[in-house]
């Protein structure tokens, strides 16, 4: 079984408040990792890391056996929902063109613009495809930003917080598409939403600046108290000392 992601005793700080300390870990081809932890945890963070927005103090990271730097194009990624300037005044169609890699799909019989009906497609939005981005409700939006995720076909999922901010029965088909790629990408999601990622995840990482807990998905009845009782904790911020 190929090795996706690596972390290697990473050492993590942003001007001088550690973020990330310790962290070891190995990520199998094809698995899904939900990833749990206090807000301010280094969730973000750890995934920054792996997308090679941010590099580590200490410690190694690969991604299929590569430095993140040079491992762009493996990775799709779906930032928070908060963190996206929707005032951009485009269409749902244009917001996802612009994430295609022009040349990926060279040697495939299908052009740019059939490759972003497919993925549209794929995620249960073509019909808003004319829409401008911010006329979208949060669940049509996180299915756009998970077809911009997608659009390149990469490997390599990273989801942050997708089913924040959208209604039950939103969260309920976005979870639907993800479960399609099982087997086929190896997925790292972050999420509250123990009960939804649970049907499909096989391993739950919970990081507390430290991964406190790593187990299979079957073990997180035995887990539950500790992992609770890190997910309300307080997280010591040394801000102001
Ligand atoms: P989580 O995703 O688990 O909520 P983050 O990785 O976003 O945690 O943040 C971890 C810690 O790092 C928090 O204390 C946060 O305030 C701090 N932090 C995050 N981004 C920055 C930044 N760009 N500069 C300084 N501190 C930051």
């Amino acid at each position: 079984m190929k090795e996706a992601l690596v972390f290697d005793k990473v050492y993590f700080s942003y001007d001088g408040e550690e973020v990330l300390k310790d962290v070891s870990f190995v990520v199998n081809e094809g698995e899904i990792i939900t990833v749990v932890g206090p807000n301010g945890g280094g969730k973000t963070t750890l995934l920054k890391l792996i997308l090679g927005f941010l590099k580590p103090d200490f410690g190694k990271i690969y991604v299929f056996g590569r430095n993140p730097q040079e491992a762009k194009g493996l990775i799709g990624y779906l930032p928070q929902f908060s963190s996206v300037d929707r005032s951009i005044p485009i269409t749902a169609f244009e917001f996802v063109k612009l994430s295609l890699y022009p040349g990926v799909f060279k040697g495939y019989s299908m052009d740019i613009n059939d490759r972003v009906s497919y993925v549209l497609k794929i995620v249960d939005a073509y019909n808003i495809k004319d829409k401008p981005i911010f006329e979208l409700s949060g669940g049509q939006f996180q299915r756009i930003l998970l077809a911009r995720a997608i659009v390149n076909d990469p490997p390599i999922l990273l989801l942050d917080e997708p089913t924040n901010f959208i209604d039950e029965n939103s969260k309920k088909n976005f979870y639907e598409i993800i479960m399609s790629f099982k087997g086929a990408k190896t997925i790292l999601i972050v999420s509250h939403d123990l009960n939804m990622v649970s049907k499909f995840t096989d391993r739950l990482f919970c990081l507390n600046r430290e991964i406190f807990i790593s187990c299979k998905i079957g073990d997180l009845g035995k887990n539950l108290d500790i992992i609770y009782s890190n997910l309300f904790s307080y997280v010591n911020h040394r801000h102001g000392e």
